[in-house]
């Protein structure tokens, strides 16, 4: 890459005026804010900007500081997130700002291990947060910043192996710009984000790519190589759609992961935490192991008479890939469980519920509007499934 400080100094200024030219107005751009700047970087973890912006911005709308974020209820800090994903980044923003008010006087620590102390903060968001918002001198490594890196380097191998993120580590730590932190993290984030991408990276307009080894090569792609993947686990799930004479349904409470529940030992992490309809892991017969468990657990059983099986549907959960035989069944009235709530279909939205739970209410909305007319054609035999 380089290989003096004159060159180093050089390969700074053309980063920083880049990213001064071109930079995307991000709203969390706009703000010196820790608490916002903070919120902005546990959404964009594995959520793409576009989808992350009008989701940060009512979530900043209701919470607009971090008492606000720290005095909420948590169900509706997590219906705000509701459709982001990863639910797990929303409880811990939550536990986060309740530790800040309880230790930092309900304000943002800038001291290194206070940040670093806070739930669900790591490394990568302790140096964005300490760089942008106070100016310290930490240099970010993230996926994108890695793989610039490693191609500005010609650095083969897995990047996530201890010793070469640590070396990775090491060279971020020194190309970074002392003088301006906060904005050279951001414009590496930028480079990687919108030149340097993993498909087709942009070499002929890069700033910086007359010091990049990967490019002088003629084979920018090549780096990062890949990694080995993990190999995907199918998960088959039955779920049911209650529904009572007056079109209600029933959703469950999201499940608490001491809660051993041994015939539904994916449910929990699937669902997310989240309200959800009742589900089971279920492995060959989904409509008879369905039955079990709604026997067992909420004392409804199904019949070829109340059931109708809904299209299937399917998602994916990091190395998971989820099938769900999903049915509507019909009752007489719902079952009543501690804790559960009665709603209409077009009311989910009020509760938190994960993209599963949504992608199945989807199916019994399209099942109703096929249906509107025939019914009865649209039951299936149980004993089929
Ligand atoms: Fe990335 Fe190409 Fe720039 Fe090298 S020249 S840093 S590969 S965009």
């Amino acid at each position: 890459m380089h290989k003096n400080n004159a060159e180093l100094r050089s390969f700074r200024k053309k980063l920083l005026t880049w990213f001064g030219q071109f930079q995307r107005d991000l709203p969390w751009r706009r703000t010196k804010d820790p608490y916002r700047i903070w919120v902005s970087e546990i959404m964009l973890q594995q959520t793409r900007v576009a989808a992350v912006i009008p989701y940060y911005e009512r979530f900043l709308e209701r919470f607009p500081d971090i008492r606000a974020l720290a005095e909420a209820p948590e169900e509706e800090v997590l219906r705000l997130w509701a459709g982001l994903g990863y639910y797990s980044r929303a409880k811990n923003l939550q536990k986060a700002a309740r530790q800040m008010v309880a230790l930092h006087g309900g304000e943002f620590p800038s001291d290194r291990d206070a940040v670093h102390a806070l739930e669900g903060i790591g490394s990568y968001t302790g140096a964005a947060i300490l760089s942008i918002a106070f100016g310290q001198q930490r240099a970010v490594l993230d996926g994108n910043v890695a793989r610039v890196l490693a191609r500005l380097c010609a650095i083969h191998g897995d990047l996530r192996e201890g010793r070469r993120w640590q070396s990775l580590q090491e060279k971020t730590d020194e190309l970074l710009d002392t003088q301006a932190p906060g904005d050279w993290n951001q414009a590496m984030m930028e480079l990687g984000a919108t030149l340097c991408t993993p498909k087709a990276p942009k070499c002929l307009l890069c700033p910086v790519g007359n010091s990049c080894e990967a490019r002088r090569r003629g084979d920018a792609e090549a780096y990062p190589e890949k990694r080995e993947k993990r190999q995907a686990v199918d998960v088959l799930l039955a779920a049911a759609v209650l529904c009572d004479s007056r079109g209600r349904t029933l959703l469950l409470p999201p499940p608490k992961r001491d809660e051993g529940r041994p015939a539904a030992d994916h449910v929990p992490t699937l669902v997310s935490g989240m309200w959800h309809f009742p589900t089971v892991a279920v492995r060959k017969n989904a409509a008879r192991e369905l039955d079990s468990y709604l026997g067992s657990a909420l004392r409804v059983s199904i019949s070829e008479a109340n059931v109708e099986p809904l299209r299937k549907v399917k998602h994916s959960v990091t190395y998971r890939s989820v099938r769900v035989a999903a049915f509507r069944v019909r009752v007489a009235k719902l079952p009543k469980v501690a804790g559960a709530r009665t709603l209409f279909l077009e009311e989910l939205s009020s509760l938190p519920v994960s993209n599963l739970t949504r992608k199945i209410a989807r199916a019994a909305e399209s099942a109703d509007a096929a249906n509107s007319g025939d019914e009865a054609a649209a039951r299936l035999l149980v004993a089929n499934n």
